[in-house]
């Protein structure tokens, strides 16, 4: 058996069900009590509502991509929703970004990175903000086409920590460009590639690039389907048939990367986290991909990927 740590404890990885590889359960980056900004899914009676109407619809677990430094990451949030829904959710330690609206960070200006990696291991380990909620993985993050001084300390304490805690680590990527550089980083501290992941690389479609990563052991996310303000799907198809063909369909993950109220059906928009699910796989079917590759994007990968190495 494989085990996976959601916020509820740690699970055999064949109870996730279909996964969404990178969602945002609760987040609130202009801080707490400002809840009808748009970048806040902080009320509790619409994100619980769009986690059962997940449920109902088939779906299994959210992985939370919002480490300490998203204001609104709430792991007893977490764990009460998850209960009350029944839908999994793997939250994660980590840092983002030092830059304006990510402002929960101050704490770790002034740390090493010997001590932070003592934080992350500690979230993984023993819990989050003073809970027994643990962290099943790490998240780091460049910029455009660079890397900040914080985010290197924190991406290399990051990777430390998934090495030695054996939970894998995923990372924001500006416009999906920097991936190649962050392997190299995670590399050079001894993190085995398998246990890492580049998201929203869609945001760059560009197949020699996609590939130079996944053929070094990572896996990808694409988080942008249906995102047309970007390019149409048909980009983002082309991508997926020609990298499964070449053989890297057991390394992409699936999902929609919903950070904000304007995507959300509950608060009147779209797609909402049923969208992948109802829609996406269906024009994938349609369009020559077969069950058992569908299977693999949101239940056999995540799976995977998402399991302890231990
Ligand atoms: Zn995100």
């Amino acid at each position: 058996m494989s085990t996976v740590r959601t916020v509820t404890g740690d699970i055999d990885s064949k109870e996730m069900g279909f996964t969404m590889a990178h969602e945002h359960v609760f987040m609130d980056l202009t801080g707490h009590g400002n809840a009808d900004n748009e970048w806040s899914l902080y009320r509790w009676k619409e994100q619980l509502e769009a986690a059962q109407i997940y449920a109902a619809d088939g779906g299994g677990t959210l992985i939370d991509a919002n480490p300490r430094t998203h204001d609104g990451r709430d792991v007893a949030r977490m764990k009460v929703l998850s209960e009350q829904t029944g839908v999994k959710v793997v939250a994660c330690t980590g840092f983002v970004k030092d830059t304006p609206g990510f402002t929960n960070c101050q704490d770790l200006v002034n740390k090493s990175e010997d001590e932070i990696y003592e934080d992350y291991v500690r979230e993984i380990t023993e819990g989050i903000d003073g809970t027994d909620i643990k962290a099943g993985w790490v998240k780091g993050a460049s910029m455009y086409m660079y890397i900040s001084p914080m985010q290197l300390k924190c991406m290399r304490a990051g990777a430390r920590a998934a090495r030695d805690t054996g939970v894998p680590m995923h990372t924001h990527t500006e416009i999906g460009t920097y991936g190649l550089e962050q392997v190299e980083i995670i590399k050079s501290v001894g993190l085995d590639t398998e246990q890492f992941c580049c998201a929203h690389l869609d945001r760059n479609p560009d197949y020699w690039y996609h590939k130079k990563i996944l053929d070094q052991g990572c896996y990808i996310i694409y988080d942008g389907p249906g995102k047309a303000k970007y390019y149409p799907d048909s980009v983002r198809v082309d991508l997926l048939k020609r990298l499964c063909a070449d053989g890297y369909g057991d390394k992409i993950m699936l999902c929609n990367d919903m950070g904000k109220k304007s995507h959300h059906t509950v608060y009147g928009y779209g797609p909402g986290w049923c969208w992948i699910k109802d829609k996406f796989i269906p024009r994938l079917l349609d369009e020559g991909f077969s069950e058992e590759q569908c299977h693999k994007f949101m239940y056999d990968n995540p799976q995977r990927f998402y399991s302890i190495r231990k």
